[in-house]
C-alpha cells in the first residue's frame, strides 16, 4: 500500500509575519522549480497565517494552524476556533503537540474533541502522540503511546486524520529516535488500528528531523513523513527533508 508522504513544518512561536511569508515564498519558488514527490504543508503562528497564504496562493503547499479550540465561537477570549482557521486559508491543524500537552495540560480528551472540533470544520487533523524519557527508560513507552492514539481517536475515523509519532524526549533536544526505534513504535501505532483501514493512516515521525537523518528515518517502512520544528525555520534545512521524503 502506498501512502502519499506529508511533511509538516511547526514554525512553533517564531518567525514574524514578513520572515514566515518570505520562508513561504522561497519554499514555493524552489518547489515549483523541482515539484516535491509528497504534501508540504507549513504551520505558522496565527498571525502570521494570512501572510503565509498570500505567498502560498495558487500553490499546493497546504497551511495549517498549530492549535485549535474545541468550541466553534462564543465567549471564549483568546481562543481561536477551527471555522475560523479554515475561513483564513487552513487545510489542516496540529492537535495535541506535546508542548501542548506538557506546557499547557492538554488531555487526551482535548484532543480528542480537538481533532473533531477540525474534523467538523473540514480541516485535517495533525494529531501528536508520544512518550517522555522516563516512560521511555521505565519500558513503557508503547503502552503509553498506544493509550494516547486509542484515547485521542476515540469517536474519530483515524483515516480522516495524521498521526504524529514525537518522542517528547527527540523535540527540540537535537536526540532523534533511531531510525529502528521509529519503525517499530509506528509499526505497533499501525497494528493498533484497525486491520480494515490500518494500511491508509499516514503516521509522521517527528523529534529533531534534520537534513542528515531524515533519509534514515524516511526510509523506514510504517514511516509516512516528518514534522519538523526547528530545521523547518530555514530553506536549507527544511528544503532537503522535503527531498528525502520520495512518495
Ligand atoms: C515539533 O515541533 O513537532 C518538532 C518535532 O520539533 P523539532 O524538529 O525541533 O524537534
Amino acid at each position: 500500500m502506498s501512502r502519499r508522504f506529508v511533511v509538516a513544518g511547526n514554525f512553533k512561536m517564531n518567525l514574524l509575519a514578513g520572515e514566515a511569508s518570505a520562508l513561504a515564498a522561497e519554499l514555493r519558488a524552489a518547489l515549483e522549480a523541482e515539484p516535491p514527490a509528497c504534501e508540504v504543508i507549513l504551520a505558522p503562528v496565527f498571525t502570521s497565517i494570512h501572510a503565509v497564504r498570500e505567498a502560498l496562493q495558487g500553490s499546493p503547499i497546504a497551511l495549517a494552524a498549530q492549535n485549535v479550540h474545541f468550541e466553534s465561537s462564543g465567549a471564549f477570549t483568546g481562543e481561536v476556533g477551527a471555522g475560523f482557521l479554515a475561513d483564513a486559508g487552513c487545510t489542516h491543524v496540529i492537535v495535541g503537540h506535546s508542548e501542548r500537552r506538557q506546557l499547557f495540560g492538554e488531555r487526551d480528551a482535548d484532543v480528542r474533541e480537538k481533532a473533531k472540533a477540525a474534523l467538523d470544520a473540514g480541516l485535517t487533523p495533525i494529531v501528536c502522540v508520544g512518550e517522555t524519557l522516563s516512560e521511555r527508560e521505565a519500558g513503557q513507552a508503547e503502552a503509553i503511546v498506544l493509550g494516547q492514539v486509542a484515547s485521542s481517536l476515540e469517536g474519530v475515523d483515524p483515516q480522516r486524520v495524521i498521526l504524529a509519532y514525537e518522542p517528547v524526549w527527540a523535540i527540540g533536544t537535537g536526540r532523534t529516535a533511531s531510525p529502528e526505534d521509529a519503525q517499530e513504535m509506528h509499526a505497533a501505532i499501525r497494528s493498533s488500528l484497525l486491520a480494515s483501514i490500518r494500511d491508509k493512516v499516514r503516521i509522521l515521525y517527528g523529534g529533531s528531523v534534520k537534513p542528515d537523518n531524515a533519509e534514515a528515518l524516511l526510509g523506514q517502512p510504517d514511516v509516512d513523513g516528518a514534522l519538523v520544528g526547528g530545521a523547518s525555520l530555514k530553506t536549507e534545512s527544511f528544503l532537503p527533508i522535503i527531498r528525502a521524503a520520495k512518495h
